[in-house]
């Protein structure tokens, strides 16, 4: 296997940077929480779910929006060739502090390198949605989480009904005794 470059040439690196984006929550809109309106009308405050997906279960307001992501080239003085006998590798730096860079991540001239970018780019931007709309994608758990909640209300709710009711009869009872 012959190396592509050679010690002490210039070559160009092909990258990407990526920058970290919040976004409101499109479920509490920031507030937390979201408002549960009962059947007759009452109205429960519950922490809000979507947010609390990257958080520990603590509602931010917000969420973790796409990255910025956009291609980097930097220039790079090969100090080193390593070869084995799959790949063929060079380094940048002294013998103390390197980096080590494989032979597809670097190119001979400018034009070169940014042209992989762009490539780089639309990969790292599709993984990246991939990855929101599998984090979040409104789901089972977001639906359980609300019903679990609106379950404990009914709960609360026939409890309410069963101790009116025996309140009622036992009125009657009472009444009726007189
Ligand atoms: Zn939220």
């Amino acid at each position: 296997m012959e190396p592509k470059f050679r010690i002490g040439q210039t070559v160009y690196k092909a990258g990407t940077t990526n920058k970290a984006t919040t976004m409101l929550c499109p479920v509490c809109a920031g507030n937390q929480k979201v408002l549960l309106v009962l059947g007759n009308g009452d109205e429960v405050a519950i922490d809000c779910d979507y947010c609390s997906r990257e958080s520990a279960d603590m509602p931010l307001g917000y969420i973790r929006g796409p990255y910025e992501i956009s291609p980097d080239v930097r220039e790079l003085w090969i100090h080193g060739i390593k070869m084995t006998l799959r790949a063929v590798q060079y380094t940048e730096g002294t013998d103390n502090a390197y980096s080590t860079y494989d032979e597809d991540e670097l190119f001979g001239t400018y034009e070169e390198a940014l042209e992989a970018c762009a490539k780089l780019v639309a990969f790292r931007q599709k993984k990246d949605e991939e990855e929101l709309a599998r984090k979040f994608k409104i789901d089972k758990s977001y639906s359980w989480n609300v019903g679990h909640a609106m379950q404990q209300l009914v709960n609360l709710e026939r409890q309410k009904i069963y101790y009116e009711k025996k309140i009622e009869i036992l009125g009657k009872h009472v009444r009726g005794k007189k």
